[in-house]
């Protein structure tokens, strides 16, 4: 048996954001309940395995996971890999899975380096479509599109359990047929929600994303279970008691909450 839970589930600066005035930030200033970590998960299994290492991975992880897997080089993705160095919990090689691209960016960049030469990390990349076996589970890298302009590239993983499967894909410029094709070929799906609408933020064209309604209309007809992620400060699905939740879960879809979890 292995396990999924979920760690959290904001875009990669969290809720609230930083120098954010909005509704959604003000409400998790006052509550806790309303606050939400960057999106990541935890698979168990013969080990503890993470997936996204966020910025609060020192609330999100009580214990040293056994692996880290990365999707790709942005804040919410990658910082929280610094907390395994000497000024943190200077671990002792734990493996980090990442594309060769951005295991190349780690080993020879400050202050990412230091991980590597402190031997506190074992850098091991993982290619396209090329399954990783763990116990009783397989974690398959799979290359979607994100951000052309990274050219280390982004991943989501696949994993299979014993019983069931699941896709973590936190980040993704647009619904492709791949992407589709990801989501409905899997018992649970974690699937981008940055943005609820387009109109959200006034440069959504330089940070795309699929808006959740245009996922939900895209998605009405698949089997899979789907919980939206990476959820931006801006999202009105942060509000429990919004209309925008209300028309997500009516449709049988659901937002992604920290202590979810999944057996596969
Ligand atoms: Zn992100
Ligand atoms: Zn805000
Ligand atoms: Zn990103």
């Amino acid at each position: 048996m292995s396990t999924v839970e979920i760690l959290g589930s904001a875009q990669d600066a969290g809720v609230p954001h930083l120098g954010c005035r909005c509704a959604n930030c003000e409400a998790a200033r006052e509550s806790s309940d309303r606050t939400r970590y960057a999106s990541a998960i935890l698979l168990e299994d013969d080990g503890r395995f993470l997936f996204d290492a966020t910025p609060d991975v020192r609330f999100q992880l009580a214990e040293i996971p056994d692996g880290v897997f990365l999707t790709h080089a942005h804040l919410g993705h990658l910082s929280g890999l610094l907390y395994l160095g000497r000024e943190s919990a200077d671990t002792d090689e734990v493996p980090v899975y990442a594309t060769a691209g951005l295991g190349d960016v780690i080993e020879e960049n400050d202050p990412l380096c230091s991980l590597v030469s402190n031997r506190n990390v074992d850098l091991r990349s993982v290619a396209d479509g090329a399954s990783v076996s763990l116990e009783t589970t397989s974690i398959t890298p799979i290359r979607v599109d994100h951000r052309e302009s990274l050219p280390t590239g982004t991943l989501s993983y696949r994993i299979d359990g014993p019983d069931r499967s699941l896709l973590y894909m936190s980040d993704i410029d647009t619904l492709t047929t791949h992407a589709e094709s990801l989501i409905r070929n899997v018992d649970v799906a974690l699937v981008d929600g940055t943005f609820w609408n387009r109109d959200e933020i006034d440069r959504v064209a330089d940070v795309p994303h699929p808006t959740v309604r245009s996922s939900m209309d895209v998605l009405d007809d698949a089997d899979t279970e789907v919980a939206f992620t990476h959820l931006n400060h801006t999202n009105p699905l942060l509000d429990p008691g919004s209309d925008a939740r209300a028309r997500l879960e009516s449709a049988g879809f659901r937002v992604a909450e920290r202590g979810d979890t999944f057996e596969l």
